[in-house]
């Protein structure tokens, strides 16, 4: 039910944090795994620790805020390993600033790498999807999806659109067994958590009073629900937003 066995995964940001996580989860699963990013460097390191989990799995490089970039991401992934069948829009970036101090230039920025990627990529992927009978994808929200905050207007915005994004993929796609679910992951360490940590007062203390396992999350917290989602035990999930957040948006 779980198995991911002759199946390709896009990981878009799998280069490191939390996308390199679900990658992983995905390779063990047995799918074989296409990341993206910038960091080339990075990109290389990340291949080979997928591919020492006996799977195979490429890095493509390319600047999700630019549209030309995400357009061909789906068919230079499928072009990789044969076929397409998992999307995880994951690469995103903060701006995190008051909305007084917020320049357009920062908000286009975000809103480019973090939700018009996700919408562009899913594009390029349907084809591929339709060809292979089915597909899934899966979006990463945030507790900002659901939340809002002083510093988060841009990232805010992103991220409860991709709620809504999920949503009309899902009704638009469902009758050609194509599954979109969002994933909103709790405070996680990575370099983005850690960025907040230390930009955010008291944010540290208040994440793990108000989480109910009472600590922040692990990328590795989020292998299980990537799998889970992209594979056929998830098949009549669709449409849905899933914490994944140690209790944290359930907290009153
Ligand atoms: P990281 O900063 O560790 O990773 C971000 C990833 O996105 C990197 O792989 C980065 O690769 C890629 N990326 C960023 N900008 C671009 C771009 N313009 N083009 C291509 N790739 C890009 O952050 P996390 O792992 O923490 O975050 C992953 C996702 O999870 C994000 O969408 C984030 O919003 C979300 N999230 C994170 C939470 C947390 O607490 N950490 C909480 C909730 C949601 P490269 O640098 O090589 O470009």
């Amino acid at each position: 039910m779980f198995s991911l066995s002759g199946r390709v995964a896009l990981v878009t940001g799998g280069n490191g944090g939390i996308g390199l996580a679900m990658a992983r989860g995905l390779a063990q699963a047995g799918a074989d795994v296409v990341i993206t990013g910038r960091d080339a460097e990075k990109g290389k390191a990340a291949v080979a620790s997928l591919e020492a989990l006996g799977g195979r799995a490429a890095f493509l490089a390319g600047d999700l805020a630019e549209a030309e970039d995400c357009k061909g991401l789906a068919d230079k992934a499928a072009d990789r390993f044969d076929r397409l069948d998992i999307l995880i829009n994951n690469a995103g970036i903060v701006a995190r600033k008051r909305p007084e101090a917020l320049t357009l230039e920062e908000w286009n920025q975000v809103l480019a790498t973090n939700l018009s990627s996700a919408f562009l990529c899913a594009q390029g992927a349907y084809p591929h999807m339709l060809a292979a009978g089915g597909g899934k994808i899966i979006n990463i929200g945030s507790m900002l999806s659901l939340f809002g905050t002083a510093f988060g207007a841009a990232y805010g915005a992103s991220k409860g659109g991709l709620v809504q994004l999920t949503r009309s993929l899902a009704a638009a796609w469902g009758p050609e067994n194509i599954q979109v679910n969002a994933v909103l992951p709790g405070w996680i360490a990575t370099a983005m958590g850690a960025t907040a940590r230390a930009e955010v007062t008291g944010l540290e203390a208040r994440v793990t009073e108000r989480t109910f396992a009472r600590r922040w999350g692990e990328p590795d917290d989020l292998e299980g629900i990537a799998v889970f989602l992209a594979s056929n035990a998830s098949n009549y999930i669709t449409g849905a937003a899933i914490p994944v957040d140690g209790g944290y948006a359930a907290a009153g």
